[in-house]
């Protein structure tokens, strides 16, 4: 009889060990997939493909939702998972034949963040809840930072929770997704199709990979905004000169392919020198980011609108032709003429106004760099025949 408890107790303890094991595996792979990027649309990928993935926590669907922190509500960001029980039986079908592991599924979900996204995938990305206890159980998780487990029975009690009713889910549970001592939002998981039951390990395990995941996304989000202000000009918040440069270069190859014309305006400040001796450069430095304000609201989202240099701003134009940039040109110098800036009576026509150079491709240059050299030479133009004006590059001219 004790040798039999002793045999039943090794035979528990082995399998208990076999599944540590098993999830010190899991974590190890996790982890290393985990830092192939920092690319935050990636990363958040990664982490629903582990939580759904056979080899990873294999849950039939997963969604992750992230704290807006200025809007103060919860927006949905991803959602994987096969939208009809037949899709699933299919996909779990063939990942057993091809013997698909966890790095071939994330090879897989790469191609498909190109592609549109699963119906789940939009439904999730169409939610959007305030951070309040209107949220419901998707914000109290964030609220609370604490893991919830919604039972079937509760979910027929909560039909007022909309979400329930949108996922069409009867058993789920929601885990914060914490970075340091903050949540920044939240995983969602559920067995709708095989009705498996969610245990208290199961959620153990989602728990942990939940903290990891979120110092994961926390880095990506560093990382995202240390790019954005590598890109930026800290005065007037607009694009930088090199990241200029390299848009410019992409979207001039882009509208030759697709036999589209583009126009560029060199813009400068005129009598600059004058404003800033007079009344400082605090002062001027109010000019640049009233400029740049009114260049950003009179261009288009799809126009590019940098600082050029200390008082130079350029705007390129996209399938533009020269007749219509001249038309913004104006508006924009009138705008800009219009403008009661502080200080400007001192100016020599006591007003503030700018100067401004046109050349478009591919009618004056073939490249890049003879379309911004092209745009300078036009606004050297402007600024010979008496300022405030737009001048459109004209090889005769500059040949005089
Ligand atoms: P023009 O009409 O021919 O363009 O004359 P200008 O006086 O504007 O031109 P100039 O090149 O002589 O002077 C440019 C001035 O721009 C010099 C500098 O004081 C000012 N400037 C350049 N960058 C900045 C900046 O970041 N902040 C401020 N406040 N002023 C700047
Ligand atoms: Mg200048
Ligand atoms: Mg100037």
């Amino acid at each position: 009889m004790l040798y039999h408890c002793l045999a039943m107790d090794k035979h528990q303890l082995q399998k208990e060990l076999e599944k540590s094991r098993a999830e010190l595996w899991m974590f190890y792979e996790i982890g290393n997939l985990m830092r192939t990027t920092l690319k935050l649309e990636e990363i958040l990928y990664i982490i629903l493909t582990c939580v759904t993935s056979h080899e990873g926590l294999g849950f039939n669907r997963a969604m992750l939702f992230l704290v807006n922190e200025r809007k103060k509500t919860l927006e949905g960001k991803v959602g994987i998972g096969p939208d009809t029980a037949e899709e699933a039986e299919k996909i779990w079908k063939r990942i057993e034949a091809e013997k698909t592991t966890l790095k071939d599924l994330i090879s897989i979900y790469k191609a498909f963040i190109k592609r549109k996204g699963s119906r789940l995938d939009k439904v999730v990305k169409s939610i959007k809840v305030p951070l309040r206890e209107s949220g419901g159980i998707l914000a109290l998780t964030v609220l609370e930072g604490m893991t919830f487990e919604i039972t079937t029975d509760e979910v027929s009690k909560k039909v007022k929770d909309p979400i329930c009713a949108l996922l069409k889910t009867e058993h789920f549970v929601t885990v914060p997704l914490k970075a340091k001592d903050k949540t920044i939002g939240i995983i969602l998981v559920d067995n709708i199709f095989t009705k498996e039951p969610i245990t208290k390990d199961d959620i153990r395990i989602l728990t942990m990979f939940a903290n990891q995941a979120g110092l994961a996304i926390e880095n990506s989000h560093l990382y995202e905004k240390t790019v954005s202000l590598s890109h930026s000009d800290s005065l007037t918040n607009l694009i930088n000169h090199g990241r200029f440069q390299y848009l410019l270069s992409r979207d001039l190859k882009h509208a030759a392919k697709l036999k589209k014309p583009a126009s560029l305006l060199m813009i400068d400040i005129d009598n600059f020198k004058n404003f800033n001796d007079i009344l400082g450069h605090p002062a001027g430095d109010m000019v640049l980011i009233n400029i740049a304000k009114i260049l950003k609201k009179a261009c288009r989202s799809t126009d590019i609108v940098a600082r050029y240099g200390g008082e130079e701003f350029i705007v390129a134009l996209f399938d533009t032709n020269k007749e219509s940039a001249w038309g913004l040109a104006e508006r924009l110098r009138q705008a800009v003429e219009k403008f009661d800036f502080p200080g400007q009576e001192i100016q020599p026509d006591k007003n503030l106004t700018i100067s401004l150079g046109l050349a478009s491709f591919p009618e004056d240059a073939k490249n890049k760099a003879q379309l911004i050299s092209k745009a300078d030479s036009a606004l050297y133009q402007a600024k010979a025949a008496g300022k405030n004006r737009t001048h459109i590059y004209s090889a005769a001219i500059e040949q005089r």
